[in-house]
């Protein structure tokens, strides 16, 4: 089982995140909460960094409308935010928020991928609301099924921007 720590820290280094992925400014010494986005092919981690929020918004910002839109939609209806409450109160622990995906709830065991989003707050406190939340490679692509071409090329320059080897825009938008 893995601690909420090792869920949330670096794969790479074993230690919590310490700098922004974009502005490489360090996350304990900017006054801005900051997300942490992994992705998983089954138990191996593909993909982490953390962002902060004002990194985040800038890449967000680049977005068309339709694009923020769509996800917005798909955000509310596709998760039911009420019933997630609920399970979250019944959870003995944070980490059993990784146990399904968010959407639609098939086990973490069943899924050949899947991401997994949290936010911390300028203290490097756990913020605990709708994220942390884990969400499966096949949610994930409806979510984004309706991103325009443009949007689109935003999320793959990120990732050529910051990350070795080939890019595809079929990961993790980073919007969460
Ligand atoms: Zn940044
Ligand atoms: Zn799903």
């Amino acid at each position: 089982m893995r601690s909420m720590d090792e869920w949330l820290g670096s794969e790479e280094t074993g230690e919590a995140f310490s700098h922004c992925l974009r502005c490489h400014l360090p996350l304990a010494e900017i006054d801005a909460p900051w997300l942490v986005n992994k992705e998983f092919h089954r138990d191996e981690c593909v993909l982490e960094y953390a962002i902060c929020q004002p990194c985040r918004d800038e890449v967000a910002d680049q977005l068309s409308e339709e694009s923020k839109e769509s996800v917005r939609k798909f955000l509310e209806q596709e998760i039911d935010w009420e019933e997630r409450v609920r399970e979250c109160m019944l959870f003995q622990d944070l980490t059993d928020r990784f146990g399904t995906c968010v959407s639609c709830h098939t086990a973490r065991g069943e899924l050949e991928g899947f991401g997994i989003s949290a936010l911390f707050d300028s203290d490097g406190q756990l913020v605990t609301g709708p994220l942390p939340l884990l969400i499966c490679r096949n949610c994930i692509a409806r979510m984004t099924a309706s991103l325009s071409e443009s949007s689109r090329e935003v999320w793959r320059n990120f990732l050529a921007d910051h990350f070795a080897g080939p890019s595809n825009d079929s990961g993790f938008p980073g919007l969460l």
